[in-house]
Formats: C-alpha cells, sequence, structure tokens
C-alpha cells in the first residue's frame, strides 16, 4: 500500500527534523528540540492543550508549573486551588483528572511520571494521544501520536480523502504514525522529535480550511499527494455536524452593601462540575423565569434586573445565558459573599466571568426592572 514510508525514507524524516529545529516555536514547555525534557510539565502541557488554543496556555502554563511544579505539589493541593489555577482554559474536567493523575503518580508511581505508555494510560484523563506524547517526547518511547494536526497532515500528504473520525480512517492514521516514530527512532532524530515536528507542521503550515496551507514552506510539499493535486482544501473532509444540545441558564449578580458578590459551588458531576458560579438555574426546555432565579437566590423578583444576556458555546452545548443584576442584604446561609478583588482566587468558568461582568456593569448603573 502507498504510504508516507514508501516515498519518505531516513533522508525524508531528517528534512521534516531539521525543518523542525529551523522553524519551532519557542514555547515555555519546549525547551531546545532534542534536549531532555521534563515528563511532569510534558504531561501537563499536553493536558493542557488537548482542548485549549496555544495563545491561552502560553498565558496559563508558567504560573501553573511554578505553582505546581512537580506532581507532589499538585497532589498536596486543595482541589479549589487546582480550579482556580485553571481558570480561563475551560474543560475543567482535564484539572480534575490532571489532579487525580497527580496522586496516583505519588501513590503508585513513587512520584516519578511513568515511563511506558501501557502506565500512562492508567492515569486519569491520559488517552492515547497524551501517553503517546509523553512517551515519546520526554522518555524517547517509539509511541505513535495522532491528534488533529497530525491527521491532518498525514491525509493531505497520502492524498486520502477521508473524515478524520471515521474509525477506518482513524486505524489508517495511527498505523502511519506508528510508522513514522519508528523511522524516526531508527535515524538520529528519536521518534520525539519526529512526533513533534509533524504537529509543528500541522499547527504552523499544513492549516486547516479555510486558511490555506503554506505548501511553499512545508518540507513535505515534493511527497504530497494533495499538493499535487490541488486538493488541500478539500482534506480532510468535514466532520459530521454535532447535533448541539440548547441549555437556558439564568444567572443572578447578587451584591450585598459591602461590594461582595454571592457565589455558590456547583456540584461534583456535569458541565463546569465543582466551579463556583452566581446563583444560576438551568433548565433545557425553556428559559427561567426571574421569579424563579429570585427564589434560587434567595431574594424578591423585584430586585433584580435584567441586563443582558449571551451564547456560551460548547463542543456539545448551546448555552443561552440571561443576566440579572441586583443588591440585597447577605440573608442566604448557602453559598459564599466574595469580595470582588478575591474573585480571581476561585475557580470560575468563562461564562461566569462574563455573567460578572455584564452584571457589575448594571450595578454600577441600576436600571429599571424589564
Ligand atoms: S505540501 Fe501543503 S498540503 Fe501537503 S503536507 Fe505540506 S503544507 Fe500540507
Amino acid at each position: 500500500m502507498f504510504s508516507l514510508l514508501s516515498v519518505v525514507n531516513a533522508r525524508t524524516i531528517d528534512t521534516l527534523a531539521r525543518w523542525f529545529r529551523a522553524n519551532a516555536r519557542t514555547l515555555p514547555w519546549r525547551g531546545p528540540i532534542g534536549a531532555p525534557r521534563d515528563p511532569w510539565a510534558v504531561l501537563v502541557s499536553e493536558t493542557m492543550l488537548q482542548q485549549t488554543q496555544v495563545a491561552r496556555v502560553l498565558e496559563r502554563f508558567p504560573r501553573f508549573i511554578r505553582r505546581f511544579p512537580t506532581a507532589q505539589s499538585l497532589a498536596a493541593a486543595p482541589d479549589h486551588d487546582v480550579l482556580a489555577e485553571w481558570a480561563g482554559m475551560g474543560y475543567y474536567r482535564r484539572a480534575r483528572n490532571l489532579h487525580a493523575a497527580a496522586r496516583m503518580i505519588v501513590d503508585r508511581f513513587d512520584g516519578a511520571v511513568p515511563r511506558t505508555v501501557e502506565d500512562l494510560l492508567a492515569l486519569p484523563g491520559v488517552g492515547r494521544y497524551t501517553a503517546g506524547a509523553v512517551a515519546s517526547i520526554a522518555f524517547g518511547d517509539v509511541a505513535p501520536i495522532v491528534d488533529g494536526n497530525v491527521a491532518r497532515v498525514l491525509l493531505r500528504v497520502h492524498g486520502r480523502k477521508a473524515r478524520v473520525d471515521d474509525r477506518e480512517t482513524q486505524r489508517f492514521l495511527w498505523e502511519q504514525a506508528a510508522n513514522l516514530a519508528a523511522a524516526g527512532a531508527k535515524g538520529r532524530q528519536g521518534a520525539g522529535v519526529v512526533n513533534e515536528a509533524i504537529m509543528e507542521l500541522g499547527a504552523t503550515v499544513c492549516l486547516p480550511a479555510p486558511a490555506m496551507p503554506r505548501c511553499e514552506e512545508c518540507p513535505l510539499a515534493r511527497w504530497c499527494v494533495a499538493r499535487r493535486a490541488g486538493a488541500q482544501a478539500r482534506i480532510p473532509l468535514p466532520r459530521a455536524a454535532a447535533n448541539k444540545k440548547t441549555v437556558y441558564c439564568a444567572s443572578a449578580v447578587v451584591v450585598d452593601s459591602r461590594g461582595r458578590v454571592l457565589l455558590e459551588q456547583r456540584g461534583d458531576g456535569g458541565m463546569w462540575a465543582g466551579l463556583w458560579q452566581t446563583p444560576t438555574i438551568e433548565r433545557t426546555d425553556r428559559a427561567p423565569t426571574r421569579a424563579e432565579l429570585a427564589r434560587a437566590a434567595g431574594i424578591a423578583a423585584r430586585q433584580l434586573h435584567a441586563c443582558g444576556g449571551f451564547t456560551h458555546t460548547t463542543t456539545h452545548r448551546e448555552v443561552e445565558f440571561r443576566v440579572y443584576a441586583g443588591a440585597a442584604k447577605p440573608v442566604r446561609e448557602r453559598g459564599r459573599w466574595v469580595a470582588p478583588g478575591r474573585l480571581g482566587e476561585l475557580g470560575l468558568s468563562s461564562a461566569q466571568r462574563r455573567v460578572l461582568s455584564i452584571g457589575a456593569g448594571v450595578l454600577r448603573t441600576p436600571t429599571r426592572s424589564r
């Protein structure tokens, strides 16, 4: 069967690695290409990068790794500290899993990140991609990786018009990625460098539609079937459209006479598990009313002013927020009154930060109830 390796040999692997050494972005979790890497920092950065843009991870990673430089330090931290340090990156389940993984590393692996894919897969939240990334990048293990960037490059080089999420395509991609890692390990470059090189190529040159790939800068251009056929923009095929669920939320920004904001903590399951929020109720059939929200917030409905709304989009949901605000006495026993200067110490989702900013604006300029 045609494969990248049937036209790409050790010389091509060297070309790809040379391109990477010359063009790799300077990233705080990376260091000099090919130099030994801290496995804990690799695990943390790869976890963050799973569903968050590099630009946002660039903002958050240095502070997180300073605060939790080892698995032991994260394992010993309370939940709320971990969630607060994760704030702004979304998908908080990853923070909870990383926290649990740190505890398992301490309990089962004497505090050292495990070296093999098999052991890494035992850690909470670590899937095939992350296990392969840590094993190959931190330990030089011959482990393949396939993420969205790798998949796009491989499908285009092979000229394969397929959807990335198709089962047969996944089998093909992992097989090709395993060949690449093996070729990297066999040559001078090492599996980790080749794996990172192909990810970097996808992230910076072989860009997804609608941006066009910059084929003239690509070290694989001469072997690329999609380029020869002018089919880059048609590969890969679009994923099947997901049926997003709509959720309706109403949130109340309630402030007391000292300017403190009423917050409550979400339960352990579901969306935004364990994070802090303004009193919020949600429904799936219709938007909650102001009266319902007022009851949940423990204040009179006439004290709540409607002040706007927005749509928060996640992978599987469209969350329609309506925001209300009001000044009230702290009569409510549930929840916590928090000074504005201390909000940063609590884990808040980006949606709730938006709720707070909308509500705070209205409280500074009171409006009539609508
Ligand atoms: S030649 Fe173009 S389409 Fe092919 S791998 Fe390189 S950047 Fe992607």
